[in-house]
């Protein structure tokens, strides 16, 4: 679906979507869609298209936190959901090999969602991997991450490890890999207020990557053994490898904001 490229609205509040949604409204070619786009509710909506560097830019940060080895992320052309564009993570094995792709997320509220759409092309390996990482001001800037580990989907808190579900074989169960090789809609809530975090992965919840505040055995139980009440100061996506596992990734249609945005 080409998202975001539906005009929303008319009058000042285009401009003001305009401002934070740069390339939701700057392309204009909903006519032209097969069928019709909905429009992206986020405060971030990015679909890319307005990238025309090399290196995503603009709402856009590259960094590689600790050390810099051959992690790359660029503007690929040659693969999409929306439109001809979409960013491209190279992501080395080793952590040094790591890249992200971020943009602050002040302003937010304490009900963080957001929206994206990945496709990667190894199947996630038994090692921990991360893809998308965001750093806590209430957890002295140490990451909060959302990656793989025993071939499926997790949560995990760099400051003490722990992870969402636990990696016992039930835990791992009740995740779910991330498919390889198709375009993948993930969304998250995370509640800064209560700590809870909700997951859902082409629309369905998982109910292995869900913090509700009650611990239950092999899900969430070891992630409730402190209070955490996360303040993440950006959203950043991309790669990281705490193995030798490497892989390709792309990212497209990008969103955060105050509600759940959808696929
Ligand atoms: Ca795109």
């Amino acid at each position: 679906m080409a998202r975001g490229r539906l005009p929303r609205a008319v009058g000042a509040t285009l401009a003001a979507a305009a401002m934070v949604c740069g390339s939701l409204i700057g392309s204009g070619a909903a006519s032209q869609a097969a069928t019709p786009a909905q429009a992206c509710t986020g405060t971030v909506c990015d679909d890319f298209e307005t990238q025309t560097g090399t290196q995503p830019s603009g709402l856009w940060q590259v960094s590689y936190q600790d050390c810099q080895g051959t992690g790359t992320a660029t503007i690929d052309t040659s693969v999409a959901h929306s439109g001809t564009r979409s960013v491209r993570i190279n992501g080395g094995g080793n952590y040094c090999n790591h890249v992200f792709v971020g943009t602050p997320t002040t302003g937010l509220g304490a009900q963080i969602f957001a929206r994206f759409w990945v496709r990667h092309s190894t199947a996630q390996p038994q090692n921990h991997t991360t893809f998308v990482a965001m750093h806590d001001a209430a957890d002295n800037n140490r990451n909060i991450r959302i990656g793989g580990q025993n071939g499926a989907l997790q949560w995990n808190r760099e400051s003490d490890d722990a992870t969402l579900p636990a990696q016992s074989p039930v835990g791992v169960s009740l995740s779910t890999p991330l498919p390889v090789n198709q375009w993948t809609c993930l969304e998250f809530r995370l509640d800064t207020s209560a700590g809870h975090i909700d997951t859902w992965v082409n629309g369905a919840a998982i109910e292995g990557l869900t913090v509700d505040g009650v611990p239950t055995q092999d899900v969430d139980s070891q992630w409730l053994n402190r209070t955490w009440r996360p303040q993440p100061t950006d959203f950043r996506f991309g790669w990281e490898s705490y193995g030798n596992d490497s892989d390709t990734l792309w990212f497209d249609d990008v969103a955060l904001g105050g509600s759940r945005i959808g696929c």
